[in-house]
């Protein structure tokens, strides 16, 4: 049971005890009055429980997964307040979830990761965001943004323009993003326009506490349902010629609306500071990191500042107010292009306010606003528009720190080495670049359309494998043109994940209806386990009744795909008998291996708990383990080349006479099996060898492991 493949384990194994929700579903029940603590993203999940949302769905991504993953764990919460709860395949089904919204009075919010969600979910927004909305539409998107991030550099702020959605950007604070959050709704009400709220990862994660409200049962509900539909009402359909006045009705009454909501709600914040002259107009999500900078110069409380809680519609008069009289502002405002510094510009030259704006000329136009780039901009924005200010002791102590990181450098003999993510320990995945490493050996290079999810991985050392990633199940449609120009065929890999979410219409289909002849490898590991192990289509057991919804091999079968086969990804050798099959069959269209193997995180999750309770009832349990026979290994390490497994490392030889280190195993094996199986397939040195460590070990095991000593004691001997 223990180790079953992907996709066939019962529900009940498929929980992760370790990745359990059970404090923040009981935060999601506190009520009037009570202290609500914990994380941003947490906090936006009470917020629109209490704001009587009737429906609730999403995609998950960084930083935002924990909004849709704390409500699965909180069904009879939903239940007793009638809200429904969809875990969508893509973003596109997550936007189109908030159609309910357009003709019906209920409150919704969907969730996913910008920018790449929001780029997924497009369409639906452009034709939510024309007729508008009677109830409020949030979304709430994680901006994941910034150096650490692992999407596209680009910013939602673009998406807020095109389609006149309202963008909100909360100072990181919990009691903010709380009222920013329930506003959201009423703001969206009162303009017909559905809003976005972003969070970079600092807004998700910041913690802190409010005063919680009772949940509110949304009016219309799965416990109060509508005996009728919406009234035929053309004005809510996005298609012409209902769409020409949308677009009017946008720019010309829901803009002005929202600008005066903005206002008269305060929903942007106003920090007084002492000087007159001066002011700073921040994004509300890097308020902190601008409050750090101000104080780190020793000008914290000195200038006004202005912090955008909204950041599209810019609340205009608000902005033509506060620099009204001031003889600079400075815009601060993360990542290109400068939406916002731009409009202010032109709003306060339209009012022929001649107050000088700074911004991306005292700041970088792009990458992450952090403290230290923060800072920087201060100190050259003071610079030139406030020498009155003495700033030399703060400056020294910057320049000091500066130069106290570049000395550390160098002593440490240049910058410390980037730690790019890798696969964990075990992955089923690796085996499967093990084996197409191994085939490029026979045939040489191949091009490789990649993919997202931890697949992508492979892009990096030591496997190199990788030409392109152009989205989230978009590896088989990328190669769409490379094949036919290719003398060998590609080869594409795609995560279960990414087909659900995309590669099997986007990729498979195509790929199909044009007769494409390519290569496709999908990465069967039962869960969209970059994003942390959420369910998909395929997962064994769906959670609401425990049956598994869909099948990959069935569906492609049932799509016609001729060339199918399902591999357990960790059978190294057949992998490569399959993939050099697949690249050299006389079969002309597309040909698919299904690589099968649990997610080795998921499965270390499930498995533990169940191995120490085994071990508590004093039952027998078997532990896999591998190992590097120190004598036979030569030091080449191709073990490691074609592995990459972490737990395989080097150690000096016991051999004085070599002087080249051995390979070794340490504690973190997981005992997949790759290594042997990698020096068996790719024939290399056969040191490695295979160890079973029995707990609570029978009389049998006892008597076998006494009879195989003496033998190969006396073998020793002979
Ligand atoms: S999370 Fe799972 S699939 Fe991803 S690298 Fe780790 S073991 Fe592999
Ligand atoms: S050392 Fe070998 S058996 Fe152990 S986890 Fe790594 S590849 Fe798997």
């Amino acid at each position: 049971m223990l180790d079953q493949p992907a996709a066939r384990l019962p529900v009940s194994q498929r929980t992760n005890p370790e990745r359990s929700f059970t404090e923040e579903v009981r935060a999601l029940r506190l009520g009037d009055g009570e202290i609500f603590r914990g994380e941003g993203i947490l906090a936006v999940t009470k917020a629109i429980l209490q704001s009587g949302v009737a429906y609730v769905g999403g995609y998950q991504g960084a930083p935002v997964s924990h909004l849709v993953d704390v409500l699965v764990e909180s069904q009879d919460l939903l239940d007793e307040l009638g809200v429904h709860l969809e875990t969508c395949t893509n973003e596109s089904s997550a936007a189109a979830l908030l159609g309910a919204s357009i003709n019906y009075p209920m409150r919704g919010c969907v969730t996913w990761k910008s920018i790449v969600g929001t780029n997924v979910a497009a369409d639906a927004l452009s034709n939510l965001a024309s007729p508008g909305v009677i109830g409020g539409a949030l979304i709430v998107v994680g901006e994941d943004y910034g150096e650490g991030a692992s999407v596209i550099q680009e910013r939602t702020q673009a998406y807020a323009l095109k389609s006149s959605l309202w963008l909100m950007d909360p100072r990181p604070s919990l009691p903010t993003i709380v009222r920013c959050t329930e506003k959201a709704f009423e703001l969206s009400e009162a303009t017909n326009t559905p809003v976005m709220m972003e969070l970079r990862i600092r807004a998700c994660h910041v913690t802190g506490e409010f005063v919680a409200r009772d949940n509110v049962p949304p009016a219309i509900s799965r416990n109060h349902r509508l005996a009728e539909p919406a009234a035929h009402n053309y004005d809510r359909i996005s298609h012409p010629p209902s769409t020409y006045a949308h677009e009017k009705i946008k720019v010309e009454v829901r803009q002005p609306a929202a600008e005066r909501f903005i206002v008269e709600h305060g929903l942007n914040e106003h920090l007084p500071g002492e000087r007159s002259d001066l002011g700073i107009i921040v994004q509300g999500g890097i308020t902190n990191v601008l409050v750090r900078g101000l104080d780190r110069l020793e000008v914290e409380g000195k200038i006004p500042t202005l912090v955008l809680n909204v950041t599209h519609p810019l609340a205009s008069d608000q902005i033509a107010d506060f620099c009204r009289g001031k003889r600079a502002v400075l815009v601060v405002e993360e990542g290109a292009p400068d939406y916002i510094e731009q409009a202010i510009h032109v709003l306060l030259r339209k009012r022929d306010i001649d107050t000088k704006v700074y911004g991306k000329d005292v700041l970088p136009m792009a990458g992450e606003y952090t403290a230290e780039v923060v800072t920087e901009g201060l100190l050259k924005f003071f610079a030139q528009s406030a020498n009155d200010i003495d700033l030399s002791k703060p400056r020294e102590r910057f320049e000091a720190a500066r130069a106290g990181r570049a000395e550390a450098q160098r002593l440490l003999g240049g910058p410390l080495p980037l730690r790019p993510p890798g696969f964990c320990t075990g992955c089923p995945e690796r085996p499967v670049f093990s084996a197409i490493k191994l085939l490029e050996r026979e045939v040489g290079k191949v091009h490789i359309s990649s993919d997202i999810g931890c697949h992508s991985f492979a892009t990096l050392a030591p496997f190199n494998l990788g030409n392109s990633i152009l989205g989230f199940g978009m590896s088989l449609a990328a190669a769409g043109a490379v094949a036919p120009v290719m003398q060998k065929r590609t080869i594409s890999v795609m995560g279960d994940g990414g087909f659900w979410h995309n590669g099997l219409l986007s990729g498979v289909a195509s790929s199909m209806f044009n007769r494409g002849d390519r290569v496709l490898v999908i990465m069967q590991n039962g869960y969209t386990s970059a994003t942390g192990a959420q369910f998909i289509p395929n997962t064994s057991g769906n959670r609401r009744d425990g049956e598994t919804t869909s099948d990959i091999a069935a569906t492609l079968k049932a799509m016609g795909v001729g060339w199918l086969r399902t591999i357990r990804t960790y059978n190294v050798g057949t992998m490569l008998k399959t993939l050099r099959e697949a690249m050299s069959t006389d079969d002309k269209g597309l040909k698919v291996i299904v690589a099968d193997g649990e997610c080795q995180l998921a499965r270390q999750r499930r498995i533990r708990p169940q191995i120490a309770a085994q071990l508590k009832r004093g039952e027998r349990v078997v532990r896999t383990r591998y190992g590097v026979d120190d004598e036979v290994c030569t030091g080449d390490h191709s073990c490691i080349r074609l592995s990459g497994c972490p737990s395989l490392v080097v150690k000096p030889s016991p051999d004085p006479l070599r002087s080249d280190p051995v390979a070794s195993v340490n504690n973190g094996c997981v005992g997949c099996g790759l290594c042997g199986e990698v020096a068996d397939a790719a024939v290399l040195c056969p040191s490695f060898y295979r160890a079973d460590i029995v707990q609570n070990a029978t009389w049998w095991d006892r008597l076998k492991w006494k009879v195989r000593s003496k033998v190969i004691g006396a073998m020793a001997s002979a």
